[in-house]
């Protein structure tokens, strides 16, 4: 098993952490980059909100209550969690490793804070932030069909700017304005960081090594 003072395994899989304000289309996004992509899978997290209409216990979260959150925070079961709004929400370690030591990619929906902590423990991961193209579009993303008071609006602008003011810690970012184009830009993000000459040269360790024996094959 891996430990922390350990360089990196490059035949493992990578470890992709996607952050955005609320309103800058992340979970479509994502959704489309998933579907069209076998190689990576959207790792699950626990979370003590309620499930909303239409999401399902263990596909969109491990709806769990606080006694359950608490005593997976006690046993050390997260790689990080982190309080967003009212709620808790973390990712499972045991769940993350299986997925990674299968030479899997795996991706991260979470925020800045679980960001910061994935950060710190795997080096290596790669963070991705999403944003929308102006405030003004971000507005109008945030007012939805309009039947939300000025108070509510001002209150998730104000958390989007929260999220936003981390964009620096991030490896990437993608401006969110066109889909398509913003969708095309992330999966350049997974192709290049498959791309890396360590992770190659692992993937394809024994076909270098032939050649460069001169064996014939
Ligand atoms: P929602 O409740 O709308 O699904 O998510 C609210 C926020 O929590 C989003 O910013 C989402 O990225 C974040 N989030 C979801 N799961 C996790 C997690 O496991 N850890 C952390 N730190 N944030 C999460």
């Amino acid at each position: 098993m891996e430990t922390r003072n350990h360089a990196p395994r490059q035949d493992r899989g990578i470890l992709f952490v996607v952050s955005a304000p609320s309103g800058a289309g992340k979970t479509s996004l994502l959704n489309t980059l998933l579907e069209g992509d076998p190689d990576l899978s959207l790792s699950v997290s626990y979370t003590t909100r309620s499930p909303r209409a239409g999401e399902k216990d263990g596909e969109h979260y491990h709806f769990v209550d606080k006694a359950q959150f608490e005593a997976m925070v006690a046993e050390d079961a997260f790689v990080e969690y982190a309080r967003v709004f009212d709620n808790a929400y973390g990712t499972a370690e045991a769940a993350l490793r299986e997925v990674l030591e299968t030479g899997r990619d795996l991706l991260l929906e979470i925020d800045w804070q679980g960001a910061r902590q994935v950060r710190a423990r795997f080096p290596d991961a790669v963070s991705v932030f999403i944003v929308p193209p102006s405030v003004v579009e971000l507005e109008r993303r945030l007012r939805g069909r309009g039947q939300d008071s000025d108070d509510v609006i001002a209150a998730r602008m104000n958390c989007a700017r929260d999220e936003l003011s981390h964009y620096g810690e991030y490896d990437y970012l993608i401006v969110n304005d066109v889909f398509e184009e913003a969708l095309s830009d992330l999966r350049s993000v997974v192709a290049a960081e498959r791309l890396r000459q360590p992770r190659q040269a692992a993937r394809r360790r024994d076909a270098l090594e032939a050649m460069l024996a001169g064996d014939r094959d």
